[in-house]
């Protein structure tokens, strides 16, 4: 993240061992991970100087935090379906439609939104930044039964997004949400990889000593393998 921004001008690779450490020693997730390990990364590369000025440092700080629009309950792998609609009016954009499962909705200030703003499948999509703080949004949680409720409904309703507020070029949300889900595959699954390595290292020491089905002890270590596949390909991504 450059210092120019709040950062320290570290290396992705000095990150990653952040993330590694930090999941290792079982400190409590960052808050605002959404914006800090995708969103803010976006920003820097698709953002204007005005916009990067204006959101990076509460991102930083955590004082803004951030939520990812992009699926919605007909579209999820086939992002290039979606259907929630900007459509350009005198004040800047007018957003109507719907968004599910959207991490920390219900906590965030800012919503990276992908909408539609041409029927040109998916160069008709657009990157915007809704203020969740206004009338035309409403986020619902969706209990998990785990009794945590971190995902939500986001409903649309006329909501505002001003002219400024478009993130790359209007028909050009496709390479930015690409360049959001990379950095999710990088950042995110590096602390998510070394969560599960954790996990099974823990099974393991409950396990030792005891005397073990060899079919259970071969899927033990089929599942050790396909974790250091995942953190490796995390590290490398
Ligand atoms: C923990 C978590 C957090 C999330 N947070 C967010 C968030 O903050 N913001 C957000 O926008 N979304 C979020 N999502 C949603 C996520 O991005 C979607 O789940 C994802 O896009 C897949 O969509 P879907 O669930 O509708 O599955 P589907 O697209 O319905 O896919 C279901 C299954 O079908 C397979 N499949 C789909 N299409 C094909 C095909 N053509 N050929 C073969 N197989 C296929 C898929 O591989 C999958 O196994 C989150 C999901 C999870 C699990």
């Amino acid at each position: 993240w450059p210092a120019a921004y709040g950062g320290r001008d570290l290396t992705p690779r000095e990150l990653a061992i952040f993330s590694e450490e930090l999941a290792l020693s079982r400190a409590p997730r960052p808050a605002n991970v959404i914006g800090l390990e995708m969103i803010g990364p976006t920003i820097l590369s698709h953002g204007t100087e005005g916009q990067k000025k204006r959101y990076l440092p509460p991102l930083l700080s955590g004082e803004e935090i951030w939520c990812q629009g992009f699926t919605e309950p007909g579209s999820g792998s086939d992002m290039a379906s979606l259907r929630t609609r900007a459509t350009a009016d005198e004040v800047g954009w007018r957003i109507n439609g719907q968004k599910v499962w959207t991490s920390f909705a219900h906590e965030a200030r800012w919503c990276m939104l992908l909408a539609r703003t041409s029927e040109a499948g998916h160069r008709g999509l657009t990157c915007v930044l809704v203020d969740m703080h206004q009338p035309g949004v409403r986020t619902r949680q969706i209990p998990q039964i785990t009794g945590d409720a971190e995902f939500n409904e986001v409903f649309f309703d006329d909501a505002v997004v001003g002219a400024d507020d478009v993130l790359g070029e209007v028909g050009g949300g496709w390479q930015v949400a690409i360049t959001t889900l990379m950095h999710e595959r990088a950042n995110l699954a590096i602390a998510l990889a070394v969560d599960v390595q954790v996990a099974l290292l823990e099974l393991l020491a409950l396990i030792r000593g005891r005397e073990l089905d060899p079919i259970l002890g071969d899927r033990l270590a089929q599942l050790a393998a396909e974790c250091e596949v995942l953190r490796t390909t995390a590290i490398l991504t």
